[in-house]
Parts: C-alpha cells; sequence; structure tokens
C-alpha cells in the first residue's frame, strides 16, 4: 500500500492501554481516510446513543492518503466523534502542520477511548507512544500549553493539538486547537477531549510519506499547482486578502448576515473587510503545510502584537452578526477564542443569540448582574468580557457556554437561535442562496457551510454560474454533488479551498498517482456518498428525526429579506427536500432503506 502506513494507533485513557491494529488495501478503497476512518469506527464498535461525554464516545484523529504528501493543501486532518452539541456526528477539520506530523510518525489515525482520571497528554515520537501528566499545563491557554510542552519535550519541532479552557471545562462550542491558531471547530469536539481529560497530543514524525510513481505524483502535483495558481480566487482573492476577501462580495450579494441575520446586508462591511485589514493590519499571510494557495493571516495590532486571522467566518461572527464593525476588536476577540479554544462560529452565534433575547425583553439585564456588558447590538464590550466568562464558565458565562440553542430554550425564544440541529449557522444568509439554504439544512453535522458550499455555483461562478433562486432538480442534485465531493476532499487530506481552480477529475488524478490506483472519478465520488451516508447513519441511531430536524429557522423559511438584492425571499425548503430525500435515494422521511446500505456495500452496518 502507498500513501498509508496502514496503521491505526488505539489509546485507552482508563485503562491505559496503548496498540497498534493494521488496516489493509481493501479498507483503503472503502472509507480513504479522514472523516471515511472515523464514521467507520463510530458505526462499528460505538452505541450511538451513548452520552458524548461518557469514556464510551470514541475520539478519532484521522489524516487522509494524501496528508504528509505534497499534494496541494495536503496537510489536514479529522477529529470525529459524537457531538455534545448536536447529539449527532461532529467531523471537524483542520489545517496547520499537525495532520502531516502525525503521517511522518508513521500513523494514519489515533482512536481515543475511556476516559483519564486526571489530566493527561499523549506524546508519539514515531513509535514511541506515551500517556503523560498534564496536570502542570490543565487551565493554561492554547499557546502556554504549546509553550510549555515544546520546552518539556525538549524539541521545537513538534506539533500539537490541545484544548483551552473552554474544553476543559466542557463548552459545547469548544474547538482542538493546532499550531496555536488552526481549529477543528465545529460541533464541540474539544469538550469531547476535556472530557477524557486530555489536554494535548504532542506528535513528532521523521518518516516519508512514500507514493505509488513518485515522477507521475510530482508532474500531477505540479500540474495542479499550476491551476491553482492561475485560479483568480485561490491564487488571487486568497493570498492577497484571506478569506475576508469575501466580506465585500458577499455583502454586496445581499447574503451578508446582520445582527443575528435580521438583515442581510451590514452598513459597516467594508470597514471590516479582508481589503482593510491588508492595509491596516496585515504583517504577511501564511500557509498551511504544503499550500500553495495561503489563505492564513497574520495581523499585528498596537494593543495585542502578532496573531493570526481572523478568517471570514469569524470576521463575521464576531463581526456583523452582533452588529460590531471595529476591526481590531473583532481581531482580539478572535484571538481570546482561539487562546481559550472556541468554535468562532458558535461562540458568535451563541452572543448573536443573547443579543436578541435581550432586544427582544426576554433576557435581562438582572439574569446578566449589574455589572455585566449589556447585549446591545455593536457593544464591543461584550466581546472581551462574556469570551472570558464563557470559557471558565464563570457567572452568565456559564449559560452561554452551552451554544445559543440552549440559551435560546432556556430564555423562551427558540426563534431566535438561528441554528440547524442545535448548532449555529455559518456567514451566509440562505434567503440569497436557496441551494446553500438546502445544504444547511440537510447537513450531517448541523448549520454548517463548508460540507456543500453551494455559495461557489450560487454566487461565484464555481463550476458554472447558477441562479440562487433557482430550485428546480439541476441544483438539488448539485447540493448532494457538493457534498459528496467534499467528503471525498475531505477524506483525501486537502483543503476544501482547492475547489477553486481544481474539479473532482484533479483529485482523482492526485490520488490515483499516489496510491496506485486505477478508480474512475465516480468511483471516488462513490466513496464519498458512502460517507455522507455512513455519518447519517450514525446520526439517525443516535436519535435524529429527518422531518423535524432537516430544516432551517423560521426566519429564514417564513420572513422575507427586507433590503438588497434578494429583498421578498425566503428559502423554498419544503419544495427542495423531498427531491433532495429522493435523489439521494432514501425515503420519504430522510431514511436510508436496506437497498441504499447494499448499494453503497454498507449491508453489515
Ligand atoms: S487554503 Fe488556507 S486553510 Fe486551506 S490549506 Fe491553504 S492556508 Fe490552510
Amino acid at each position: 500500500m502507498f500513501a498509508y502506513w496502514g496503521r491505526i494507533l488505539r489509546v485507552n485513557l482508563s485503562t491505559g492501554k496503548i496498540s497498534e491494529e493494521k488496516f489493509d488495501e481493501d479498507f483503503a478503497k472503502k472509507w480513504l481516510g479522514t472523516r471515511g476512518f472515523g464514521i467507520y469506527y463510530l458505526l462499528k464498535e460505538m452505541d450511538a446513543t451513548v452520552d458524548p461525554f461518557s469514556p464510551e464516545n470514541k475520539l478519532i484523529f484521522a489524516t487522509g492518503p494524501l496528508t504528509g504528501t505534497t499534494a496541494p493543501t495536503g496537510g489536514r486532518y479529522m477529529v470525529i466523534t459524537k457531538s455534545p452539541l448536536t447529539g449527532y456526528i461532529a467531523m471537524a477539520n483542520s489545517g496547520g502542520f499537525f495532520g502531516a506530523e502525525l503521517k511522518f510518525a508513521g500513523w494514519d489515525a489515533i482512536v481515543v477511548e475511556g476516559k483519564a482520571d486526571h489530566p493527561v497528554y499523549l506524546y508519539i515520537n514515531d513509535d514511541q507512544v506515551e500517556i503523560r501528566d498534564a496536570s502542570h499545563i490543565w487551565g493554561k491557554v492554547v499557546s502556554e500549553t504549546e509553550k510549555t510542552l515544546k520546552e518539556e519535550v525538549g524539541d521545537s519541532k513538534v506539533h500539537i493539538a490541545s484544548i483551552g479552557p473552554a474544553g476543559e471545562n466542557l463548552s459545547r462550542i469548544a474547538a482542538v486547537m493546532n499550531d496555536e491558531h488552526r481549529a477543528a471547530g465545529r460541533g464541540g469536539v474539544g469538550a469531547v477531549m476535556g472530557s477524557k481529560k486530555l489536554k494535548a497530543i504532542v506528535v513528532r514524525g521523521h518518516k516519508r510519506v512514500e507514493v505509488a510513481d513518485r515522477a507521475k505524483f510530482t508532474s500531477v502535483v505540479k500540474e495542479k499547482i499550476e491551476k491553482l495558481k492561475n485560479d483568480p480566487v485561490a491564487g488571487g482573492g486568497l493570498p492577497k486578502f484571506g478569506t475576508a476577501v469575501l466580506v465585500n462580495i458577499i455583502n454586496q450579494n445581499g447574503l451578508y448576515p446582520t445582527r443575528n441575520f435580521q438583515d442581510s446586508q451590514f452598513e459597516y462591511a467594508e470597514e471590516q473587510s479582508g481589503e482593510a485589514m491588508a492595509s491596516k493590519y496585515l504583517i504577511r499571510n501564511k500557509p498551511c503545510y504544503a499550500c500553495p494557495i495561503g489563505c492564513g493571516r497574520v495581523n499585528k495590532l498596537p494593543t495585542l502584537g502578532v496573531t493570526e486571522g481572523p478568517e471570514y467566518e469569524s470576521t463575521w461572527a464576531l463581526g456583523a452578526h452582533l452588529g460590531i464593525n471595529d476591526l481590531a476588536s473583532i481581531i482580539e476577540a478572535n484571538h481570546l477564542a482561539d487562546e481559550y479554544g472556541f468554535d468562532t462560529i458558535s461562540l458568535g452565534g451563541t452572543l448573536a443569540t443573547a443579543m436578541e433575547l435581550y432586544e427582544k425583553g426576554l433576557l435581562k439585564q438582572e439574569d446578566l448582574g449589574e455589572d455585566a456588558p449589556p447585549f446591545r447590538w455593536g457593544n464591543t464590550e461584550v466581546l472581551h468580557y462574556y469570551i472570558e466568562k464563557m470559557a471558565y464558565r464563570k457567572g452568565f458565562g456559564d449559560v452561554l457556554a452551552e451554544g445559543g440553542y440552549r440559551l435560546a430554550e432556556r430564555y423562551n425564544g427558540v426563534e431566535y437561535f438561528m441554528g440547524v440541529k442545535k448548532q449555529e449557522l455559518p456567514a451566509y444568509d440562505p434567503r440569497g442562496a436557496e441551494g446553500h439554504g438546502l445544504g444547511y439544512a440537510t447537513n450531517n453535522r448541523g448549520g454548517c457551510h463548508i460540507k456543500q458550499y453551494m455559495i461557489s455555483p450560487e454566487i461565484l461562478g464555481y463550476p458554472y454560474k447558477m441562479d440562487p433562486h433557482d430550485i428546480g432538480d439541476e441544483k438539488v442534485k448539485m447540493v448532494i454533488l457538493f457534498q459528496d465531493l467534499t467528503a471525498l476532499i475531505d477524506a483525501a487530506g486537502l483543503c476544501v479551498f482547492t475547489t477553486f481552480g481544481l474539479g473532482a477529475d484533479d483529485y482523482r488524478d492526485m490520488l490515483n498517482a499516489a496510491l496506485g490506483w486505477d478508480l474512475s472519478t465516480e468511483e471516488y465520488l462513490k466513496i464519498g456518498e458512502r460517507i455522507w451516508n455512513a455519518e447519517r447513519l450514525f446520526s439517525l441511531r443516535a436519535g435524529l428525526d429527518p422531518l423535524k430536524e432537516d430544516t432551517l429557522p423560521k426566519r429564514l423559511l417564513e420572513e422575507p429579506v427586507r433590503q438588497g438584492p434578494n429583498k421578498g425571499h425566503v428559502v423554498r425548503l419544503a419544495e427542495m427536500l423531498p427531491r433532495y430525500y429522493r435523489f439521494r435515494g432514501w425515503t420519504e422521511d430522510g431514511r436510508i432503506p436496506e437497498e441504499k446500505l447494499k448499494e453503497l456495500g454498507m449491508e453489515d452496518f
């Protein structure tokens, strides 16, 4: 087997047992990597109804076959587990250098089981694997954790995935952070790590990933890098202005959610755009491992010094979503979110829910405490104050740490929670891109854009321009194609931003050259479809009720947009969803029939 080691590391934190398992090419051809490996283990070995914080929940860190190769953006890994936020599948992706380092150490994935009785970290140096005491770093923020551990193991070249106080204190919106500012953000995966008392994974590897045909792989990779460099987004907008290059574009198109999606255009968008960030604070861009795009931002603020980020989603979640226009405050808040280990989308979503509950009079000043900053739109004080309180579950921060849905439920305002399956929505108002809305509603991990980025065809014109308000069969099928394709790209170990410039055949070329396989594009997409269905199956077993939960907040279905190019529009989900189920080969109530499982070779599950 090429591009894999065929080795899974299994670590049981309850017993302290560390073991190695092998997998063969048949397994690899079926599940490919990252999400595929993760969902296989969850489905095969775990009762989907367990409490996400119980020792029975598994926490899987998995790479893909192209992770650690020279393929463009080949540095990704994923964290797969049962989400404490949604109660369903969580699979959160991250870049940086940790994933590649794990591969260099000779492991394709780590399956973490059980729960330690005191804080620990995992030290991996090639085949040397140890569970070590982490009591002295429990409570530390992410940058201090990384610094302390690098000194302790005496190697500045290790790469570290860790949690901050948010994960330790089981905030349901906590992320796993790596390389200080990169986040496997969504679904509260950091809280599961915290529940296992696992503070960090420290990795150092010295091996080289072997591909099937080095000369061929090198030439295929070269060709794909050229394509990316020549693309106006991957080779132009993203390296120059970061993902926040989208702020102006999305705002002009009338999809930039403002004040908890009450409006779809923000009057100060330009002041917080990627262009503004570049002119005021940017020192340089920072690519992840093997990335020719380099969307990462390194910014310098007079008050804070040098930090990384924010990217588009965080700029919005901590900005327009809260009516906040001060870019310096947004950058500072993003820095705090990274240090404490929060998913910025859910963090902003939770604060936005609080702001609307406050505006509507459901949440009162007496609930917050007299000295606490009021949740008024545009109040930057909220950022610093509550992010810290949430991380340590102090005062009202204890309620906020549970995420926006539970907050809204507590104050009788569930209709003001802008999320799907209890997960906060990202930075696109789907009333201006209805296929994107169908994607939100059907996403396996709840409110999420990145697993079917329909903004590409509906707004940006990739691979071709589709009318954002067309809801015909072609649009519904495109959502399905994007979901399956993204599952494939994730599983391969690549970043989805490569879809600006690359198409399905390009991923096939790279995978075949690395693996020595001869699969067609359709066969690769079938792997993506299998992963999507497997994740759905897990959520169904965990209790998902599709007809109730494959939906959008009432506002997006019933309140027409008030201004801008999408004025008067809602998402016509009811007209798309039955066709989505049909084209997926599912039942009318959104479940997976036996024939479909058989077709995907999943009849054993
Ligand atoms: S495009 Fe951005 S997020 Fe993706 S791998 Fe490159 S630097 Fe990282």
